[in-house]
């Protein structure tokens, strides 16, 4: 410590910043590393931050105008007791399988609060769903049969909604799941004829409930001005469309897709623009066209992203050629995005630092320490499981902790754990 903060410039704080230190140490939830890695049996393991996601949360909710619901989209970090903790700070969760949705309920929230979004959904799902009075986001006509289905052979009437593939796409999101053809939604071209069929059986057997619509375009957008135009494609297009439906909007979920800065040259996202943009839009166009309409902004990685590090252990030190090797005791199986192989074109260094030494050795290296140039390799047996190409390192030693940020979102969860058979990490939240 200190490693360098991507963003730098911008006036809020993100990643390493975001961390305290103690005696030279990271800590994460005021715990230093090398004692969160006693507590945890070893490495590697992950760490989140409790406070950190508090205060996300509180900055997002001030950004907002009142009145906007804020949904956590559990996708991004399913760790039960993250869930419980979230479950206190947000308005509901979007879930995206019957398994994110169980764990959903197991905080209490109820189904009301919750909405299953996802190409897929299978008809046992759906009828889980159904049954726990969860809102099902229909990806398609044929969805709507099996959720009709459902609510028949239970005597539940199914709370729906329509996913809609907007005309449009997000400029600028790391991750495109709108405009041009989709596994996600329905095409809005299509939507009229999938309300009109929704409307044509409103007490019968097969009844369902229509609240409203839901458009996701993109995530890991690091412009407000493309969430903003975004959000003005997306109204406009919902307002257009609750013409055709067979009762008031009363549900517009808005998407999201704030991102969050991975390496230096990004620009960390600042939310107020989008708060503004969007109180614009509800004094006008929502209010206008959509009066019953509860909008809702889904955030995953925005909210938890910066909030957890990868703390891993350096198992050996060597040279090949010229090139130093810390080799850690983890890597892509637990933290597979840090490694450039989760849907991005290019790879570039995630924030990464020595955080702290084995127990009773000493600090992690102090500001002004002499660093060397490294490659931080996890311990599969495949190049792919690179950390960190050629970083700037105070010198570590085997026992020596690395932290890799920005670990808290599509971490563990999205990496493949089975990968060379090597034990699944802790997971603990500070
Ligand atoms: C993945 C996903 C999200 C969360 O995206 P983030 O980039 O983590 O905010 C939200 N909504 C839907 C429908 C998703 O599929």
């Amino acid at each position: 410590m200190p490693p360098t903060t991507p963003g730098t410039g911008s006036a809020s704080a993100s990643g390493p910043a975001l961390f305290g230190s103690a005696a030279g140490e990271l800590t994460v939830g005021g715990v230093p590393a090398s004692l969160i890695a006693e507590r945890a049996g070893g490495t590697p393991l992950f760490a989140y931050d409790r406070k950190l996601v508090v205060e996300r949360v509180a900055a997002v909710r001030e950004a907002l105008p009142a009145g906007v619901k804020l949904s956590y989209a559990v996708k991004a970090n399913p760790m039960p007791a993250l869930l419980h903790h979230m479950s206190t700070l947000v308005d509901g969760f979007d879930v995206a399988s019957s398994g994110e949705m169980l764990a959903a309920l197991d905080t209490g929230v109820p189904g009301a609060r919750i909405a299953f979004a996802g190409p897929g959904k299978t008809a046992a799902e759906l009828r889980q769903a159904v049954a726990a009075g969860v809102l099902v986001e229909l990806e398609s006509a044929g969805e709507l049969d099996r959720v009709r289905a459902a609510g028949a052979a239970l005597g539940v009437r199914p709370r729906v909604a329509v996913r809609v593939n907007p005309p449009f796409a997000v400029h600028g999101s790391g991750m495109r799941m709108g405009g041009g053809p989709q596994q996600f939604g329905v095409d809005a071209e299509q939507v009229p004829e999938l309300l009109a069929e929704i409307a044509r059986d409103t007490s019968g057997p097969g009844a369902v409930g229509f609240e409203g619509f839901h458009v996701f375009a993109g995530s890991q957008n690091l412009s407000a001005e493309s969430i903003c135009r975004a959000q003005r494609e997306t109204v406009a297009l919902v307002a257009e469309l609750a013409e055709h439906a067979p009762a008031p909007v009363r549900y517009l979920n808005l998407g999201g897709g704030f991102g969050i800065p991975y390496s230096a040259r990004d620009v960390p996202l600042d939310p107020r623009p989008i708060g503004e943009n969007l109180a614009e839009l509800l004094e006008t166009t929502v209010r206008r066209a959509l009066p019953q309409a509860r909008p809702v902004i889904e955030l995953g990685r925005y909210l938890v992203g910066e909030a957890g590090v990868y703390l891993t252990r350096v198992v050996d030190r060597k040279e090949s050629r010229g090139t130093t090797y810390l080799v850690v005791d983890g890597g892509l199986h637990h933290q597979l995005a840090a490694t450039g192989n989760l849907g991005r074109a290019l790879r570039r260094n995630y924030p990464i630092a020595v955080a702290g030494h084995a127990a009773g050795t000493g600090g992690a290296g102090r500001s002004g320490e002499p660093t060397e140039t490294v490659d931080v390799v996890g311990c599969l047996c495949t190049p792919l499981d690179l950390l960190g190409r050629a970083v700037e390192l105070p010198r570590a030693e085997p026992g020596a902790l690395i932290a890799v940020f920005q670990a808290g979102a599509y971490g563990l969860t999205a990496s493949p754990t089975a990968f060379l058979g090597h034990p699944a990490p802790r997971e603990l939240l500070l």
